[in-house]
């Protein structure tokens, strides 16, 4: 009677037979069985390509099973590394097979002798030596991610836009596109919409890095990445400088990312804030402080409404003051302190490159950070050790970023630098700018009146200059 055979094939992502197919492990064992004279009476196979290691093989179970009842003579497979994962699981397979004298044959490496003593120990030191070189080789890939996502290195997808990727994975910059994303952010901290930045890109003819046309969340994501500012990152967190060329300054860059994390922005284009001081007008009611909202208001002619800031406090709120009235009076003020000469040191002295100190401080501690994962990626801290140490950088990283995006969002002021118009200047701006303007510079209490119907009184509105944070 012939012997009778079982088939055994896995597709994984080993290093031996990589990409093998089942169907092309099944056809070198079916010409195996042929040669040996034996009869294949079963087939197991299993799929393991996104296995993490000791996922559960049930093809492998079955063949395990089948051994144990008896019904196999000889195991065929492709490699041994497609018959065990570990030292573990070829104990097991010894156990299964040692009562029977089940055979083992590959295509690959001959026959598995698990029947004499001298045998069984060539498997396990087989098994042990390919163990050992698995383990080392995802040491060695996880090193080296975690070496090039620490350099910036381009770990593969399209090209990014504003810089020309070479074939070891350095980049230089693009200038063209370069000149784009540059453009584009400082058109983001003037106040300018992604729809109309893409839309004008899309009208010059200047495409993605893929050859599509722009819009706005396309623009928003190249916008955001940190390596604009030569930063690299791997899951989502920074983790230092990109051996990249920096297309736009960090501090551009948090910039342009507050402006998109700003929750006024945030609204769609139709429900914009239309209004100068919404939200950041305050309510001078004792004891009160909320930010002013809008509401319309009745007026004497029927069927004309007149919008007023209020405070929302209990039903009529404590102030109610007109709109255009209480913007224009701000505006005003505004402009008239901007225009004074004794400004123009305060504006000179903001013009000074913001955040550049908080940004040599992130420097130092994504350093830190970067250090801390090498000793981990060394063994030489635990990955405990690694949470903590990285929870106390990241704390006071938070804060440096927060600053830094601060800092550049400062930069409302620069427009009016350099000695223009101030007039001109505040026209040309868009209503989120102005706001930022504002914001920057004073703050707005409205007092309550104590009479209704009383005529716009600017000395209930009361500005004051913001002190510098
Ligand atoms: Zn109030």
């Amino acid at each position: 009677m012939k012997r009778r055979a079982a088939i055994y094939c896995r597709i994984s992502e080993d290093r031996t037979g990589a990409g093998l197919g089942v169907e092309r492990q099944r056809q070198d064992c079916e010409a195996l069985a042929e040669r040996l004279g034996v009869d294949v009476v079963a087939l197991y196979s299993d799929n393991d390509v996104s296995a993490y290691s000791g996922r559960a093989r049930p093809g492998y179970a079955a063949l395990l099973d089948g051994i144990r009842a008896g019904s196999v003579d000889v195991v065929l497979a492709w490699h041994e590394d497609r018959l065990h994962r570990s030292p573990r699981e070829l104990e097991d397979y010894i156990d299964a097979c040692a009562p029977r004298e089940v055979a083992t044959m590959f295509v690959q490496a001959g026959e598995l002798d698990l029947a004499t003593a001298s045998g069984r120990m060539t498997a396990r030191i087989r098994g042990a030596v390919s163990r050992a070189e698995s383990e080392h080789k995802a040491e060695r890939v996880r090193r080296a991610q975690l070496q090039a996502a620490q350099a910036g290195k381009w770990l593969g997808g399209s090209r990014p836009f504003g810089w020309n990727v070479q074939a070891d994975g350095s980049a230089t910059i693009n200038k063209r596109e370069a000149r784009e994303v540059r453009r584009a952010c400082e058109a983001v901290l003037s106040g300018a919409s992604l729809g109309g930045l893409a839309a004008d890109l899309n009208k010059r003819g200047v495409t993605t890095s893929t050859g599509r046309p722009w819009n706005a969340t396309t623009l928003r994501q190249v916008l955001r990445r940190p390596r604009n500012a030569g930063l690299s990152v791997m899951h989502g967190q920074i983790m230092g400088e990109s051996t990249w060329p920096a297309l736009v300054s960090e501090t551009t860059w948090r910039g342009v990312c507050a402006v998109f994390n700003d929750p006024s922005r945030r609204r769609g284009s139709t429900n914009r804030v239309r209004h100068l001081l919404v939200g950041i007008a305050t309510c001078g009611a004792p004891g009160c402080g909320l930010p002013l909202k809008t509401a319309s208001m009745t007026t004497r002619t029927p069927g004309v409404y007149r919008k007023i800031y209020r405070c929302t406090v209990g039903g009529g709120g404590h102030v109610g003051r007109d709109v255009r009235a209480v913007d224009d009076h701000v505006e005003r003020v505004l402009l008239g302190v901007l225009s004074r000469p004794q400004s123009a040191p305060a504006l000179a002295e903001q013009s000074e490159p913001s955040g550049e100190s908080q940004r040599l401080e992130a420097v130092a501690l994504r350093a830190q950070m970067a250090e801390a994962a090498d000793l981990f990626a060394e063994s030489k801290i635990t990955g405990a050790q690694l949470a903590k140490i990285n929870a106390r950088l990241q704390e006071r990283l938070d804060d440096v970023e927060a600053a830094m995006a601060r800092a550049n969002r400062g930069s409302a002021l620069a427009p009016f630098r350099n000695g223009r118009d101030p007039e001109k200047v505040w026209q040309s701006l868009s209503m989120d700018r102005k706001r930022d303007v504002v914001r920057e510079m004073m703050t707005v209490t409205v007092l309550p009146s104590g009479r209704r119907g009383k005529v716009y009184d600017p000395e209930l509105v009361r500005i004051e200059p913001r002190k510098s944070e």
